[in-house]
C-alpha cells in the first residue's frame, strides 16, 4: 500500500510513498528506545545547541519548504514560509527556554522537598495537514528539548513534509531516532500506541479521531493531550470597533483557506451594529482572490483535498436548506471553494453546529451581549474565540464567561509560543506551548530528603 501526495490545485500526483511494514515499525521503535537512552543524560546546552542548528536549518530552507506545503497541501504560497519560519522561532524559543521552565521546584515543608521533571520517553504524534510544520514543531521542540524523543504519525497528504522534517532534524545534528516520521495507516496505530517506548500521545485532528486515540491510548494507560476541531465564536458588541472587527473577521475566516481550527467559524453579532457589520464584513470578503496558490498576487488556494472541499459544499447546501441566507459566494470547482458568507444563521443550523473547515463565514445576529455570550457558550466545542468591544473593564468580564481555551480581545486568535495554547469540552484537554506545553510529558518526580 502507498499513500500519494496530490497536489491539490493541479491535481497533480507530487509523490508516492510506501507504507512500513510490521518488521519496519518494530525497527524504528526500538531505535526510539535506544535514542531515548542516550537522550535522556544530555544537558540543555547539548539539547539547546542542536535546537538551535535545527531553527538554522530551517530558516536556510524556508522557501523550498514553503513551496513544499504549498505543493501537497494546497496554502498560498507566502503562507507556507512563513509557517516555518513560524516553526523555527519555536525551536528558538524552547532552546532558550526549557532550562529555565523545567528546574526543580521547591515546596515548604519542614524536610527538604521538591518536584523535579523528569521525561518519560517517546511521545507519538498524530498530526494533521493543515499547518504540516508548525503543528509538528510545536510538541517537538518542547518534548525534545525535555529530553524526550518522538515519534510523528503525519497525515497521508502531507508525508513529503514529514520526511523533510526528519532530515531537518538529522542536518541538525540530532542522534538518528531523537525525531521519527512512521508513515503508517491506521491500523498500525494501536501498536506504537501499545509500545514501552511511548510514554504519551499527542493528537491535533478531528474530534472523531481524537476519541479513538484516546480510547486506544486509556486502553493501554498513557497520557494524552489533544487538540480537536472548534466553532470558535467571533462576538462583535454594540460598542466595538465595527471597521477593524470586520477586518480581522476576514483574515480569521480566511487564513489558510478556512482549514485552520482555530479560524472563527461564528460571527456573532449584536442587533445594533449587525447590519453594519454585515456589510463591512461582506465588503472585505468580496475583494479576496483566489487561485494558483503559487501566485503571490492572491489571497486564497484549494482546500487541501477533494473530499474536504465536498463536505464544505453538503454542509452549505444543507444549511441553506434549513434557512440561512446566502450573502455571497457559493460556488465550488474540484477543491477552489469561493469564499463565502451566509447570514441569520441559527443553533439549528448546520453551519452552527459543525466544524466548516473551508471558507464559509456564518453570521449569527444576537438581541444583545448577554444573548451573545449564550449562543458562544452554546456550543459543544471550546477552542478559542474573540471578543469585540471598546470597554476593556466589561471585556475581563465578559472573557471569564466564555467557555474556551482563550479568550483574545479585539485582535486575532493566534497561537503563540509563551502561551498555552489548547480547548475545552469537544475540542481538546491539555495545553500545548508555554511552560504549561512542555510539562505535558513529563514525570513530576517529587523527591524528599529527610
Ligand atoms: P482527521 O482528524 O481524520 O486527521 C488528522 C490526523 O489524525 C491524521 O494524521 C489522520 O490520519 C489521523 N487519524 C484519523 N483518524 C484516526 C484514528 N482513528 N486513529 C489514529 N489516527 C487517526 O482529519 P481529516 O483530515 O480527515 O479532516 C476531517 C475533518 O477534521 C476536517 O474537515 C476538520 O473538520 C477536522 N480537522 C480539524 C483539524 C484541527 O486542527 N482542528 C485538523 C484537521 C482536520 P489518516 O488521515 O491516516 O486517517
Amino acid at each position: 500500500m502507498i499513500f500519494k501526495s496530490i497536489n491539490p490545485y493541479t491535481t497533480e500526483i507530487i509523490a508516492e510513498h510506501e507504507l512500513l511494514t510490521d518488521s519496519q515499525l518494530n525497527q524504528k521503535l526500538a531505535q526510539a528506545e535506544k535514542a531515548f537512552k542516550y537522550w535522556r543524560t544530555t544537558t540543555f546546552a547539548e539539547r539547546a545547541e542542536k535546537m538551535k542548528n535545527l531553527a538554522t536549518v530551517l530558516r536556510n530552507k524556508q522557501n523550498e519548504l514553503g513551496l513544499l506545503i504549498t505543493n501537497e497541501m494546497g496554502k498560498i504560497l507566502q503562507e507556507g514560509i512563513d509557517e516555518v519560519g513560524k516553526s523555527a522561532a519555536n525551536c528558538d524559543f524552547y532552546a532558550e527556554k526549557a532550562e529555565e521552565m523545567l528546574q526543580d521546584h521547591f515546596h515548604d515543608t519542614p524536610f527538604k522537598s521538591m518536584s523535579v521533571y523528569d521525561p518519560m520517553g517517546a511521545v507519538f504524534a498524530i498530526m494533521p495537514w493543515n499547518y504540516p510544520f508548525w503543528q509538528v514543531l510545536r510538541y517537538a521542540a518542547p518534548a525534545i528539548m525535555a529530553g524526550n524523543v518522538s515519534i510523528l504519525k503525519h497525515a497521508p497528504n502531507v508525508i513529503g513534509c514529514a520526511k523533510a522534517i526528519e532530515e531537518a532534524f538529522l542536518e541538525a545534528g540530532f542522534p538518528e531516532g531523537v525525531f521519527q516520521q512512521i508513515t503508517i495507516d491506521i491500523p498500525q496505530v494501536e501498536k506504537v500506541i501499545a509500545s514501552d517506548i511511548v510514554s504519551g500521545i499527542t493528537l491535533t485532528g478531528s474530534e472523531m479521531a481524537g476519541s479513538s486515540v484516546a480510547a486506544l491510548a486509556g486502553k493501554h494507560i498513557k497520557k494524552t493531550v489533544m487538540e480537536l476541531g472548534g466553532s470558535d465564536a467571533f462576538i462583535i458588541l454594540d460598542d466595538a470597533d465595527i471597521e477593524k472587527a470586520a477586518t480581522v473577521a476576514t483574515q480569521s475566516r480566511m487564513l489558510n483557506a478556512g482549514q485552520a481550527c482555530i479560524c472563527a467559524k461564528r460571527f456573532i453579532v449584536t442587533e445594533k451594529v449587525a447590519n453594519a457589520f454585515a456589510a463591512l464584513f461582506a465588503e472585505k470578503i468580496s475583494r479576496l482572490t483566489q487561485g494558483n496558490p503559487l501566485d503571490t498576487t492572491i489571497a486564497m488556494g484549494p482546500l487541501a483535498r477533494l473530499d474536504l472541499a465536498e463536505k464544505l459544499s453538503h454542509q452549505l447546501e444543507k444549511s441553506l436548506e434549513q434557512g440561512a441566507k446566502l450573502v455571497l459566494g457559493g460556488s465550488r470547482e474540484n477543491c477552489n471553494f469561493q469564499p463565502t458568507l451566509i447570514d441569520f444563521v441559527d443553533a439549528n443550523n448546520i453551519a452552527f453546529q459543525e466544524e466548516t473547515f473551508g471558507p464559509l463565514a456564518t453570521l449569527i445576529r444576537a438581541k444583545d451581549e448577554k444573548d451573545a455570550i449564550a449562543i458562544a457558550n452554546n456550543h459543544r466545542y471550546g477552542l478559542a474565540s474573540s471578543l469585540w468591544t471598546e470597554d476593556r473593564d466589561n471585556a475581563y468580564k465578559v472573557a471569564r464567561q466564555i467557555e474556551a481555551g482563550n479568550v483574545f480581545v479585539n485582535s486575532l486568535v493566534r497561537s503563540d509560543s509563551r502561551i498555552p495554547f489548547g480547548g475545552i469540552k469537544k475540542s481538546g484537554y491539555g495545553r500545548e506551548l508555554s511552560d504549561v506545553g512542555i510539562k505535558e510529558f513529563m514525570n513530576v518526580k517529587s523527591v524528599i530528603i529527610e
